[in-house]
């Protein structure tokens, strides 16, 4: 086996066991892999092993490689932090948005959904999470993004009624100075409060390669799992 597909392995393994130790069947979980600084040829290796959910953080990067990898089936997922003048470029070859965290981002990608769904008649809505701030520390600026918990309602309720955009639930990141595990136990609290509003939003994205374990004990459906597969990143920034 090469390195990369051992890795894959381990990490499929690993993810067994926590839905197991969760009480959680592994279908429920979707995993996405985080492939920032990787070259495409690394993603041409990862879709022969089977990984059809691929995870990018940077529009510039992600736009390149997605056009040299179009000759593959594949669900890109964007979760890096998103500029709205950059949201319609990025809706063009990502299926999925995880970083939604603010108004002025669900009008820009809600206006270029309707735009798509007439071209080609299908249902090309963009499927957003609402990604939350987890900090305790509010206002803390950890230049991650993330609306304001306490926002919950009120933009499940904006991104619900935003034509051609389909809201699938609630993203974060683990804060670094926190027990993940408390920390997506907040996240699953504002899934439920999410859910109460949008009874189809039920989905939660969180888990990295260092807390995936938590994040599914935690009732994580998709995971955004980089360096535990790919390895270290490659290119030198
Ligand atoms: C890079 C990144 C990941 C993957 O991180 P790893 O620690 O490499 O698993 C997941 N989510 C987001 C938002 C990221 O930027």
């Amino acid at each position: 086996m090469s390195d990369l597909s051992d890795r894959l392995e381990r990490v499929r393994g690993r993810i067994t066991d926590a839905a197991r130790e969760a009480g959680r069947d592994t279908t429920g979980l979707t995993t996405i892999v985080v492939t920032k600084f990787q070259p495409a040829s690394l993603v041409r290796e990862l879709r022969a092993l089977g990984v059809r959910d691929l995870g990018e953080s940077r529009h510039q990067d992600a736009r390149v490689k997605s056009a040299e990898l179009a000759d593959l089936d594949l669900v890109w997922h964007f979760v890096g932090q998103l500029q709205s003048k950059k949201a319609r470029q990025v809706q063009a070859y990502c299926r999925v948005i995880h970083s939604v965290d603010r108004d002025s981002l669900i009008g820009a990608l809600s206006a270029e959904s309707g735009a798509r769904e007439d071209d080609d008649g299908a249902d090309a809505a963009t499927e957003v999470f609402l990604q939350l701030d987890l900090d305790r520390s509010a206002g803390a600026a950890d230049g991650r993004g993330g609306a304001s918990i306490a926002d919950v309602e009120r933009m499940t309720e904006l991104i619900s009624s935003a034509p051609g955009v389909r809201l699938l639930g609630v993203m974060a990141v683990a804060p670094v100075d926190e027990e993940p595990r408390a920390a997506f136990s907040r996240l699953r609290s504002a899934s439920e409060r999410m859910v109460a509003v949008a009874p189809d939003a039920t989905s939660i994205s969180a888990g990295m390669s260092g807390d995936f374990r938590e994040a599914i004990l935690e009732g994580a459906t998709h995971l955004r799992i980089g360096t535990a597969i790919t390895g270290n990143r490659t290119a030198a920034r």
